[in-house]
């Protein structure tokens, strides 16, 4: 007598869409699952406090701002909330245009100006 399994691997197939989906995540979500177990889930600049239901509004921020740039020992992350991070950007952005004016820049003296390329696409910008 035998006895014939006839169920297709059904649960094996699933399983394999389920990792790969679950890996995808994952490699996505690697730096950001490391910084949480790094840190505290505490916003950097306005010390807000996060939980797991709020946990979606932290963000990982890359202190250098290169996004592939990813040290195990969390040196290039920040933990911040969406608005500080948010501000934190545009902030960025601000000195990036703005280091010439303020005086105390952190940055180090850039050899080259960085305007003049900004006027040669702005006068080939027309
Ligand atoms: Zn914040
Ligand atoms: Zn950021």
């Amino acid at each position: 007598m035998t006895i014939k399994k006839t169920q297709p691997d059904r649960n094996k197939l699933d399983q394999i869409v389920t990792d790969a989906r679950r890996n995808q995540e994952l490699r996505e979500q690697s730096y950001r699952g490391q910084a949480l177990k790094l840190y505290p889930w505490v916003c950097g600049r306005c010390t807000r406090e996060f939980d797991h239901k709020t946990l979606t509004e932290l963000t990982v921020h890359h202190k250098n701002h290169n996004h592939d740039d990813n040290p195990s020992d969390g040196s290039n992350w920040e933990l911040l909330c969406l608005y500080c991070h948010d501000n934190e950007h545009s902030r960025y952005e601000e000195t990036r245009f703005d280091s010439s004016k303020s005086g105390k820049s952190t940055a180090p003296v850039a050899t080259h100006n960085p305007f003049a390329d900004l006027k040669s696409l702005l006068g080939s910008k027309k």
